[in-house]
């Protein structure tokens, strides 16, 4: 978290006294990745005023390299390259605990959902290429079945990453406790979910 620190203090105008002048110094592309995460979440990133609640209650900041408010301030301050390149954004869980902390109502695991998707679209190499195999590989799963098939999931998920071993006896007791089907079941509607995916990443339904 140092280098967020060397980072943000590099961006101080020469004229700012303190950090709430902060809000004068944005990067270059600072509008448009506000712009952006705002028209694929509908979060203003700006409505944050840097408390830290979020932060304090989220489990998995530990882990992070840069601490969800800092993903906030780094994405008011424009500062694309860091946001998007962050293990941050792929590491956050959606529990929505930061959401329900928020004095301001900022929801921020939509506006980590927004930094993944710009991230992919931007072709900006994912810092945690596992974690973005699973969500892509969920997904598939969610498209052809309407709904996750654990087994196939995890089948695919494991030839992608050539991890074959990891949580294998894991895996075998939930098998053998009927936690993990061996045939998929297909929802109703899976043509509705198809659609939904090709407007999601068309913008149109009959895409
Ligand atoms: S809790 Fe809300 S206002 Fe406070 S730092 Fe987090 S996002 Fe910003
Ligand atoms: S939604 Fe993400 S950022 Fe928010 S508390 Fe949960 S893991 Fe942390």
């Amino acid at each position: 978290m140092t280098n967020f620190s060397n980072k943000v203090t590099s961006l101080v105008s020469e004229n700012a006294q303190c950090c709430c002048e902060l809000s004068l110094v944005e990067g270059p592309t600072g509008s448009e990745l506000k712009r952006r995460i705002q028209e694929l979440c509908g979060e203003n990133v700006l409505e944050c005023y840097q408390c830290g609640e979020c932060t304090a209650g989220c489990p998995v900041a530990y882990a992070m390299d840069i601490a969800p408010n800092q993903v906030l301030r780094l994405a008011q301050l424009g500062l694309e390259d860091e946001v998007l390149g962050s293990s941050a954004i792929w590491l956050c869980a959606g529990c929505e605990t930061c959401a329900t902390r928020c004095p301001k109502g900022v929801a921020l695991s939509r506006v980590m959902d927004a930094c993944r998707q710009l991230a992919l679209e931007r072709g900006i190499k994912p810092k945690e290429p596992e974690i973005a195999k699973f969500h892509d590989q969920f997904l598939t799963e969610v498209k052809r079945f309407g709904r996750v098939h654990e087994l196939t999931l995890t089948a695919l998920y494991k030839v992608r990453t050539k991890d074959f071993f990891s949580d294998v006896f894991t895996g075998i007791q939930m098998f053998l406790k009927g936690k993990l089907a061996l045939i998929p079941s297909l929802v109703k509607g899976r043509d509705e979910i198809r659609r939904l995916f090709s407007r999601s990443r068309h913008g149109s339904e009959d895409s």
